[in-house]
């Protein structure tokens, strides 16, 4: 017999949709995902559709300027699944400011950051400097290329000078992303092309500093990672299985659904029409095996933002 009460925990519990998205989503691709690299959208509930509809558990939303409303109304519709970051103008002279007291009210890191300074430039220096003080990650979108005429370039000079930020700020969790960090995992790239195909070339800078030094990271998101990593698999299996701990599944997608509504990307006209976090989560089930496909969809991102899995 079930009583009055227990009738009603039923009935919540039937209610509680996350976890039923969560369960669905571990079946699809062998471990539950979280995407680090997504663009908070205006409304709650087109967040959350992207999510469910891409199989993914947990993002973490990448915000700019003041957010903070938005990401407690959507943390209140669906508790547990969103963390976030924060981003500002890093020309303005409160950068410093406006950053530290996003993390105050619960900012877990910085990014993305993308803005028309180079990598190793006064602008970016201080936010890397802060970013060790607060103890959270930064998140750089690196661009030397345009993908539309004048488009711009964004944290530029990845591949000269870099290194020597990885060396000046060794307390900084650095974490890039984009064209040329992408790029740049072979050897033979001298910013030719926005995604370059075909065999990875042994050595690039990418490929070297995620081994050399603790302090980098990549998210393996958007166009440029998915490309990076499908274009040669038996070098992305060696890849992937070498730098099992550094990597973080991400997304950066834009298309509506979670399946590729919407996606229109200039310069990847392959990829129109496609969800770019379910091609990349395809290449990585692909790739590797479901233990490192775990770390890098769930536990590295976990293990980074220091939260339960
Ligand atoms: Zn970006
Ligand atoms: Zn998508």
């Amino acid at each position: 017999m079930i009583n009055r009460r227990e009738f009603l925990e039923t009935v919540a519990a039937a209610a509680a949709v996350p976890m039923l998205v969560t369960q669905d989503a571990a079946n699809e691709w062998g471990s539950p995902v979280f995407d680090l690299h997504f663009h908070l959208r205006p409304q709650p509930a087109s967040n959350l559709a992207h999510l469910d509809g891409a199989g993914v558990t947990k993002a973490n939303l990448l915000t700019r300027g003041a957010a903070l409303d938005q990401m407690k109304a959507l943390q209140a519709r669906a508790p547990g699944r969103f963390t976030w970051f924060t981003s500002y103008d890093v020309t303005k002279s409160d950068a410093e400011q406006v950053l530290t007291q996003a993390v105050k009210n619960g900012a877990q890191g910085f990014g993305e950051m993308k803005f028309h300074v180079a990598a190793d430039g006064p602008e970016l220096r201080r936010m890397y400097a802060l970013a060790a003080d607060l103890r959270v990650p930064i998140l750089i979108h690196f661009q030397e290329v345009d993908h539309v005429p004048n488009e711009g370039t964004w944290s530029t000079g990845f591949a000269k000078t870099f290194e020597s930020v990885l060396k000046a700020y060794p307390r900084t969790t650095f974490v890039g992303h984009a064209d040329a960090f992408w790029a740049n995992v072979s050897a033979d790239y001298h910013n030719e092309a926005v995604y370059p195909t075909g065999r990875i070339e042994r050595g690039g800078v990418t490929d070297k500093w995620l081994g050399d030094y603790a302090n980098l990271f990549g998210d393996t998101s958007a166009v440029s990672a998915n490309t990076a990593l499908a274009r040669d698999p038996e070098f992305t299996a060696d890849f992937l299985k070498r730098h099992q701990d550094k990597l973080l599944f991400g997304s950066d997608c834009s298309c509506t659904d979670g399946h590729g509504a919407g996606y229109n990307n200039p310069a990847a006209p392959w990829m129109t029409g496609k969800c770019v976090a379910r091609e990349t989560l395809g290449v990585l089930k692909r790739s590797t095996s479901p233990v490192i496909v775990q770390k890098i969809v769930w536990g590295n991102a976990h293990k980074m933002l220091r939260i339960p899995a």
